[in-house]
């Protein structure tokens, strides 16, 4: 089966809503015209309302990078999946291993987050990966089947054409230490099988599992050659309009 790739954007704690929008319309101009790859952003919540108006006829979409898992309450500082529909958000990161390592983001909160963003009808970017000692000490492809396992618990086979896992090893994470396409691809084919065994062929075929971790122009086309990486999840290098433009265009 050919997935089609699909390249997005992480601005993390980056853009105030001016330069959001900024980007927003050089970026469209460079990339809009590219239809053999999916395309989007992941912005801060101040500047998504803005940006979904700005990029409403783009084929730039737009992802929020957290939410939280309950419909609403007494969640003071907090935004649910509903929210971010309701605004145009098409996909929401969850599980980066800055929330996992910051706010205390766990497979389980990671689990309920996905459920909520279902259930809110957005896509769902999944983020698994190991730390640098976890590698080291061999334990890279146990985190990862943990990280799958607790996250993806309890999901379906039809709710799998709203997910994308993205593989990001933490010690490639803005660091400029990207894994070489061989390791990568050793772990993207782990991912494959193990959701195999989990939801069964189909859903693994059709699954898109994203590479992220200090993918670069120079870097990114020899990653998207090897057979299980679909894609990638981007920080660094799709703060600027003419990288991003280079990434997509891979
Ligand atoms: C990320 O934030 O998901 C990421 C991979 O960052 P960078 O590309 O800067 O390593």
């Amino acid at each position: 089966m050919r997935r089609k790739k699909f390249i997005a954007g992480n601005w993390k704690m980056f853009k105030t809503v001016a330069e959001s929008l900024a980007f927003a319309r050089e970026a469209k101009g460079r990339v809009d015209a590219v239809e053999a790859v999916q395309i989007a952003v992941a912005a801060p919540f101040t500047a998504l309302y803005a940006l979904a108006a700005e990029l409403k006829d783009s084929r730039i979409e737009l992802a929020a990078q957290n939410c939280h898992y309950e419909k609403e309450g007494a969640f003071t500082g907090e935004v649910s999946a509903g929210m971010l529909k309701e605004i145009g958000v098409k996909h929401v990161l969850v599980g980066h291993s800055e929330r996992r390592q910051y706010f205390g983001e766990t497979n389980a909160t990671v689990n309920l987050k996905v459920k909520a963003c279902l259930a809110a009808g957005l896509g769902v970017i999944v983020c698994v990966g190991e730390k640098l000692d976890e590698r080291e000490s061999g334990r890279a492809f146990d985190v990862v089947k943990d990280h799958l396992d607790g996250g993806l618990a309890g999901l379906s086979a039809a709710d799998f054409g709203h997910i994308v896992v993205a593989y990001e090893p933490v010690w490639a994470i803005g660091t400029g230490k990207t894994a070489t396409p061989a390791q990568a691809q050793e772990m993207h084919a782990f991912i494959r099988a193990r959701i195999k065994d989990a939801f069964g062929p189909a859903v693994a075929e059709s699954l898109r599992i994203q590479y992220g971790g200090s993918v670069k122009p120079d870097n990114v086309r020899e990653l998207m050659a090897q057979p299980d990486i679909d894609g990638a999840l981007v920080g660094g290098a799709s703060l600027k309009p003419e990288s991003f433009e280079a990434l997509v265009k891979f």
